[in-house]
């Protein structure tokens, strides 16, 4: 089993659900040639993709483009159901910072066949998760800067200023479609600048003052 930690907590969170929304910032839907939906785009991970800081991701062979979205992660402390907007941040135990790794060939195959995206989004390694600081010490998650470097270059650097469904939106909505309990992980859509890793490669993301993770590709 994978557990969330929270900084100066002993509490362990065992890792329930990985709710992820797509598309949820403008300049990412224009890189990748998509339209911007009308409705969140949602689909989820299993808790066995995750690996943590220092860990290594392992690229399956089926794939030849694999590719790093940084993303703001929230771990869910208590449990709700049809949750109200204004209430959603109540809700929230802690903020760290992940990464949605995406077959990104493989990904654009099913799209094409209008299939569902689980092997391009969930396979083992495929959402590497630093630990998480408590909500308390995160004053604003929509002004938060999120930055990440392969081999020491920037690929990506925005602000979560830049979502178009806030957390608060996205935990509303969420909530009305799936129960959120304790230990489920919501990753908030990644800024523009994903691209491809290799083996060799070392990626750093980072939430500045919030989160950091360090990985390694196989
Ligand atoms: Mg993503």
């Amino acid at each position: 089993m994978t557990f969330a930690t929270l900084a100066g907590s002993s509490t362990e969170y065992p890792v329930g659900k990985i709710l992820c929304i797509g598309r949820n910032y403008a300049e990412h839907i224009k890189e990748l040639g998509n339209e911007a939906p009308d409705e969140p785009v949602i689909f989820t991970k299993p808790a066995t993709s995750v690996i943590g800081d220092g860990d290594a991701i392992v690229i399956p062979p089926y794939s030849r483009d694999c590719h790093h979205e940084a993303e703001l992660a929230v771990l869910i402390g208590t449990a709700g159901k049809d949750i109200p907007v204004e209430r959603a941040l109540e809700h929230v135990a802690g903020y760290g910072v992940a990464i949605d790794l995406t077959l990104r060939d493989v990904q654009a195959e099913l799209k094409k066949k209008g299939l569902p995206w689980d092997i391009a989004k969930g396979f083992d390694t495929a959402c590497p998760l630093s630990p998480f600081v408590p909500a308390d010490r995160v004053a604003d998650p929509q002004d938060l800067r999120i930055i990440l470097t392969v081999n020491g270059e920037t690929r990506q650097d925005g602000s979560t200023s830049l979502m178009i469904h806030t957390v608060r939106e996205i935990i509303g909505h969420m909530s009305g479609i799936f129960t959120l309990e304790p230990g489920d992980v919501i990753l908030t859509g990644t800024p523009s600048g994903v691209s491809p890793i290799v083996s060799g490669d070392r990626l750093v993301a980072e939430i500045p003052g919030v989160a950091r993770l360090q990985v390694s590709v196989k």
